[in-house]
């Protein structure tokens, strides 16, 4: 087989891979391990990103790599949802007892889920609420991100998420973040329910003001309206509790979760109280690959390596040494970073205006072996794997002092 030099490997994307994402010319990756990746040259990354929280477990974990091994020795990688098969089951009575939920319903990306729980919502709405038909709302916050679908695009509130892809879809309110006053004001008799991330992570790692959850949950109560937390990103593990809602002691009705859930494989799932989930009868919804053997297993895997290696207390302990590293940068080069902010092991760093953009940060670290990127103009985004060591967190943040100390700040 050619092997291709990373300059006619970028040529080739440049020519055949639809230029949905950018991404850096002339660097091509291969393999990972734990939080290091290697490109095509030999050259070795540290990687701070984790694929955006989805490898809480670290690239290549050797037990998730050996229970897809096995998993794929069975044969059976798909199988039509209309019949029954072993791993499903296993897969969704363990995901009920590790959210303390009772139903689930698997899918693929965390997008899927978030449009599946909008679904539910509706049909809760109708059917459960009596909200009457056509009218159903369901309410966002703004600065969300939920995924790219046409349905779930028509929540954002970032221009080029939605521009030129209408018409959007209705039924659709946004609130601020941050203050559950903004969500007790929207509610009227046809709110089916709220969609919220308990930290906003890829708008800029926005953590709430405590006790914002609690305070939904309890509106939510009272007024008959769902609580949804879109958990793709903060769940299992990642904000130093083993959900985002933790923080808050609150269960919401429905969980919309994937990325880590998968350990690395795309897995998705709504999880939510017999309640609300029983609205779902046979043929409301489907998935073709949702749900399917290879992807449970894996899954399985993930969460008994999420509890037994107890990435929650890692995430909390290895979130406050890096943190205090960084603090000690920004002693060392006043003015260079503005906040720094965020839960366990999902932090953002948000720069100076007056200095570059974060963008242009990332490319610096990466120059010098650190992957990151960017969440908005001027935030980094800091979120390896939970099985990241003290002494890589120590080798990353060594980098990170080396770019910050060549940022000039005009005043
Ligand atoms: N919800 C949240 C909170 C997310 O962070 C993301 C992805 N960044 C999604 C949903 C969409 O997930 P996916 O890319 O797997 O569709």
């Amino acid at each position: 087989m050619k092997k291709y030099t990373a300059e006619e490997l970028t040529t080739l994307a440049d020519k055949h891979l639809v230029h949905n994402y950018g991404y850096p010319p002339g660097v091509v990756f291969r393999e990972g391990k734990g939080c290091r990746l290697t490109d095509v040259n030999g050259k070795e990354y540290l990687d701070f990103m984790s694929c955006y929280s989805a490898l809480n477990v670290g690239s290549g974990h050797p037990t998730i790599m050996e229970a897809a091994k096995n998993q794929l020795a069975r044969g059976l990688t798909a199988l039509p949802r209309t019949f029954l098969q072993e791993e499903i089951i296993l897969f969704v009575k363990e995901l009920a007892e590790f959210t303390g939920m009772d139903m689930v319903l698997p899918m693929n990306s965390g997008t899927e889920g978030v449009e599946t729980a909008m679904k539910i919502a509706r049909k809760w709405g109708y059917t459960q609420k009596g909200i009457p038909e056509g009218k159903a709302e369901i309410i966002f916050c703004a600065n969300n991100f939920h995924g790219r679908s046409i349905s779930v695009i028509s929540a954002s509130t970032i221009p080029q998420y939605y521009d030129h892809f209408g018409p959007l879809l209705p039924g659709i309110v946004i609130i601020p973040f941050g203050d559950a006053i903004d969500f007790r004001r929207a509610i009227n008799k046809n709110t089916a329910a709220i969609i919220v991330e308990p930290v906003q992570a890829e708008g800029g790692i926005i953590v709430p003001p405590d006790g914002y959850m609690q305070d939904l949950r309890k509106i939510c109560d009272k007024e008959k309206v769902l609580l949804i937390a879109d958990e793709v990103q903060t769940g299992f593990a990642r904000t130093g509790q083993m959900f985002g809602c933790d923080y808050d002691n609150v269960k919401p009705d429905i969980y919309v979760l994937g990325k880590a859930l998968g350990g690395g494989f795309p897995v998705s799932a709504v999880v939510g109280t017999k309640e609300v989930m029983s609205v779902m009868g046979p043929g409301d919804h489907g998935s073709t690959f949702g749900g399917n053997p290879f992807a449970c297993h894996v899954a399985r895997t993930a969460m008994k390596v999420i509890k037994e290696e107890e990435l929650d207390k890692r995430a909390l302990q290895l979130g406050a040494y890096f943190r205090a590293g960084l603090i000690d940068i920004d002693l060392k080069y006043p003015g260079v970073i503005k906040e720094i902010r965020g839960r366990g092991l999902l932090i953002g760093v948000e720069m100076n205006e007056k200095g570059p953009r974060a963008k242009e940060v990332c490319t610096e670290l990466m120059k010098k072996g650190l992957l990151t990127k960017e969440t908005r103009d001027y935030v980094l985004r800091f979120s390896p794997a939970l099985v990241i060591t003290e002494q890589e967190l120590n080798e990353g943040l060594r980098i990170i002092e080396s770019v910050f100390a060549e940022i000039d700040i005009d005043d």
